[in-house]
């Protein structure tokens, strides 16, 4: 007596996994420039963020526009952000004058 088995033949495992590797040939792409626009997003309310306490610092210190300020005087527990902000990406961030607005080194957070 014969007994039937159930079983995936190789013609189906091939054409799941060629379903799932256009999925994944779909998806990945957006996913990639989802991450770097979260990234650039992130990293321009981190400078916005540093923008206003140079602001802060300038009011309160009266300093003139054109001074650039240092770390220790925005960041830390008696300065105007806990801890500087670090760039999503991986960037460093520049201070700049009080009237310039503060960079990131990767060129693609410029903006
Ligand atoms: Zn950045």
């Amino acid at each position: 007596m014969k007994t039937k088995r159930s079983a995936f033949t190789l013609i189906e495992i091939m054409i799941v996994v060629a379903i799932i590797g256009l999925l994944a040939t779909i998806a990945i792409p957006s996913l990639k420039h989802a991450l770097t626009r979260s990234q650039q997003q992130a990293c321009a309310v981190n400078r916005k963020n540093i923008d206003g306490a140079k602001l802060a610092w300038a009011l309160d210190h009266r300093q003139p526009p054109e001074v650039v300020p240092t770390e220790a005087d925005l960041f830390g527990e008696q300065g105007y952000l806990e801890h500087k902000p670090n760039c999503p990406a991986g960037g460093h961030y520049s201070l700049n004058a009080i009237r310039e607005k503060c960079t990131c080194s990767i060129f693609q957070h410029f903006n």
